[in-house]
């Protein structure tokens, strides 16, 4: 098969595009490097079967190119982390709906299945507890720009369902819980990565407000088998799935445990949320998915716990600083 990422450059998309080499598929990648960069994919260059071109996913003609020689296309493409996000707003809403919009109207002139990469954001401050697919979505209001990135994922998914429901194209939407792995940085403000770089640094670990709200974190490469699961099924199509991990972490805890796998001496810093975004910043006191609708799907289950993915983080950190 013949498989295009958007985004490919990025973290996941990285991940998605060796994984599916691996399984013997071809792998296009178009990704315009503004938050993606060329390390991640160097080392899959010279596969005979793997092709990337750095542009933008905006320029109309040669996106039709690449869709048009693809038989399954992955939209990762996307403004992610919520520091590039409350800081860059505009460009937040922009790429994630212009592009989604421009990809799922060229999948329809060739009747290409599209994944669509959403986010677990999407439940806002919801708790309702864990979080299903069906449940309300519940977001804060305009005048605070973390939740436009909220809104533009789920305009994504509207358009996607609709183009299902409308149109008859293949879509499938995945909403990715806090996604951690090798290749993630913490430039936008991922807090795995963050930690981890403080903790080898020696410098303080930086946790943001009392610590006590959690996260389940997700190993890459559980998520990367996900996506490819789904799109072989074509039950999926019209369908939005959860991606994640279900065992919880508060990011105190989370900060304690970097600091003790990474053998470290450093300090905990607590930072009050308006100095480490923006006064009025509002964070979601906990996220946890109920992921029986894939386990159902495919069978799917995380496989890597948090001990784990925290292991391979910090390898990962020590061998790229080195
Ligand atoms: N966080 C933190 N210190 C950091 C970066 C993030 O305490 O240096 C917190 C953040 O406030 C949130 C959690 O870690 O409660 C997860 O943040 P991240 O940006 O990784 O993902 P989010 O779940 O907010 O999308």
């Amino acid at each position: 098969m013949r498989y295009l990422i958007t985004g490919g450059a990025g973290f996941v998309g990285s991940h998605l595009a060796e994984a599916l080499l691996q399984r013997d598929h071809e792998v296009s990648v178009i990704d315009d490097l503004s938050t993606g960069t060329i390390r991640n994919i160097r080392h899959l260059a010279d596969n005979p079967r793997f092709r990337y071109v750095i542009d933008t996913v905006a320029n109309r003609a040669l996106l039709a190119e690449l869709v048009d020689d693809a038989d399954v296309i992955y939209h990762l493409a996307a403004a992610v982390g919520v520091k590039l996000i409350v800081e860059s707003p505009v460009r937040t809403i922009e790429t994630n709906i212009k592009l989604t919009e421009l990809v799922l109207e060229m999948a329809q002139k060739k009747k290409r299945p599209v994944f669509i990469a959403s986010t677990s954001e999407c439940y806002g401050k919801s708790t309702d507890f864990p979080f299903r697919e069906e449940g309300d979505l519940v977001l804060g209001p305009s005048s605070k720009g973390r939740w436009s990135y909220a809104c533009s994922k789920l305009i994504d998914e509207f358009l996607a369902i609709a183009y299902h429901r409308e149109r008859g194209l293949p879509t499938v939407v995945g909403r990715l819980f806090n996604t951690v792995g090798p290749r993630q940085t913490g430039q936008y403000g991922m807090v795995v990565p963050t930690f981890v770089r403080q903790a080898l640094a020696g410098q303080p670990v930086t946790v943001f407000g009392d610590g006590l709200q959690s996260r389940c974190f997700t190993h890459v490469s559980d998520a990367v088998r996900a996506l490819i699961g789904i799109m072989e099924r074509p039950e999926a199509y019209g369908q939005v799935y959860n991606i994640g991990n279900t065992e919880e972490v508060s990011i105190l805890d989370l900060a304690q445990r970097v600091i003790a796998r990474a053998n470290s001496k450093s300090a905990i810093e607590f930072v009050p949320y308006e100095r480490a975004y923006q006064p009025g910043f509002e964070d979601m006191s906990r996220r946890v998915p109920d992921v029986s609708r894939i386990g159902q799907l495919i069978g799917w289950q995380p496989t890597v716990q948090l001990d784990q993915i925290l292991q391979d983080v910090i390898d990962w950190c020590r061998q790229s600083a080195a």
